[in-house]
């Protein structure tokens, strides 16, 4: 834990109490069209309320917020992000819970690009939020929504701290054999192009969740997380540490993903412009949103594709296989990039809930000394289990990863940090 702070910061911090450093965290998740947000009990784990507004910029904006066990959706105008936090604050005071009594400690924003600046989370001042401004370029359709969400949340809740949790900052200990691309060196460092890697909130979690679990030291632990949702991606971790990571630049590379193509050819691309008369956003929008299993098969969801399967669709059953194939090769190249495997953990949406990918992905991978146990496998549960059979080298785990969770511990951790720090130097501006 390193966060960036700065005398604004702890100007803004001497106003907050942190004697009650363990009451809720508001974790806010502001994307381009769509700002999610959940009210986290960082020590029990739980959600105490949570909620979205979608569709921002439109005049039918869809907003739902849930709250002890109620479920409350509109549809209203949304210009902008703006008045899609206005709303969000609205809700709390209306349906509850009163954001007053629920003894708010931090606002958590998730921040997918980080860059190079943040290693760990950031207390946001003007400072900070100028470097997520500057990463525009890096994160065009994400970054945008970050920064005016940060913006418009700070004005609403200007007592507590806001801090930016990043989604590439775990990733910042790749070495450099491992984020460098073989291209011309001065135009990558013109433009800051390297390997970032993201979802690394999950991958962090996760890779801790598996050491807790099981009772062993994480720096003794050489894991690879797959994490498959919607986006997919893989990191090698040894102690602890990220080493490799599928996603690069952006989360369009590395493992077939709902939508996303993954790997490609970069040749594709200038094929597709000078043959194909498509330009630089038609090509964008073909590999993030029109590839991956919906490309191939017409389906992005996971329970659809297996229907399909089913059924004896053979787009379907072949970017199944183009699937597990990729993974396949990731788990392979990782296995030779740590050398030993303790643990090979499945986590989200896919990874957690499907038995089928889960199977066919560990088929075939016996020499390597990984295999899962059926009966495990087909076990229905919401808390981290081991899947391998007992005379296996290498554990394969499902544990169910908490994005939100994770931010909100995370914030707690700078709170209490820079309260110890706040109260050990009295006057003294907190470390830069
Ligand atoms: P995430 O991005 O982590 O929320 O994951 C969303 C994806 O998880 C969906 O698009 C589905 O493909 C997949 N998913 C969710 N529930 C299931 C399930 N019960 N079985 C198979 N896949 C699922």
């Amino acid at each position: 834990m390193n966060p960036a702070v700065s005398s604004a910061s702890s100007e803004r911090l001497a106003s907050f109490s942190a004697n009650g450093a363990h009451g809720s965290v508001l974790v806010i998740n502001s994307g381009s069209s769509s700002v999610k947000y959940q009210l986290v009990n960082p020590v029990g784990g739980e959600a105490i309320a949570s909620g979205q507004v979608e569709r921002i910029g439109q005049d039918d904006g869809i907003v739902t917020h849930k709250f002890a066990g109620n479920k409350t959706t509109q549809i209203i105008d949304v210009p902008d992000h703006s008045a899609a936090l206005r709303i969000i604050m609205e809700l709390f005071t209306v349906h509850g819970p009163d954001l007053a009594e629920a003894d708010v400690v931090a606002v958590g924003h998730r921040v997918v690009q980080g860059g190079s600046y943040f290693s760990g989370p950031a207390v946001i001042d003007d400072e900070v939020l100028e470097k997520i401004r500057s990463l525009i370029p890096l994160a065009p359709l994400h970054n945008p929504g970050h920064v005016a969400g940060i913006e418009v949340a700070r004005e609403l809740l200007p007592h507590v701290p806001h801090i930016a949790i990043f989604d590439t900052a775990f990733f910042q200990t790749l070495p450099e054999a491992a984020y460098t691309y073989a291209i011309d060196k001065d135009v990558a460092e013109a433009h800051a192009i390297r390997r970032y890697g993201f979802h690394g909130t999950s991958h962090q979690y996760v890779s801790g969740k598996v050491s807790r679990v099981l009772g062993r030291r994480l720096d003794e632990l050489n894991q690879i997380v797959l994490h498959l949702g919607n986006g997919a991606s893989v990191s090698a971790v040894r102690g602890g540490v990220a080493v490799e990571t599928s996603m690069g630049l952006t989360p369009l590379e590395g493992l077939v993903m709902g939508t996303r193509s993954g790997d490609v050819d970069p040749a594709v691309i200038f094929h597709l412009a000078r043959n194909a008369g498509m330009s630089i956003d038609e090509i964008d929008d073909l590999l993030n949103k029109r590839s991956g299993m919906k490309g191939l098969s017409g389906e992005s969801d996971f329970r659809a594709i297996h229907e399909l399967v089913a059924q004896g669709d053979e787009a379907t059953k072949l970017a199944l296989d183009i699937y597990i194939h990729r993974l396949k090769k990731y788990i392979g190249a990782y296995h030779a990039i740590l050398g030993r495997v303790d643990v090979i953990t499945f986590t989200a949406g896919v990874g957690e809930n499907d038995e089928i990918v889960r199977r066919l992905t560990v088929r075939g991978l016996e020499s390597l000394g990984i295999a899962i146990d059926e009966g495990r496998n087909d076990e229905r549960s919401r808390d981290p289990r081991i899947i391998s059979p007992d005379w296996t080298s290498t554990l394969v785990m499902v544990v169910p990863t908490n994005e939100e969770l994770a931010i909100a511990r995370q914030c707690v951790a700078v709170v209490d940090e820079l309260a110890s720090g706040a109260d050990a130097s009295e006057d003294e501006p907190a470390a830069v």
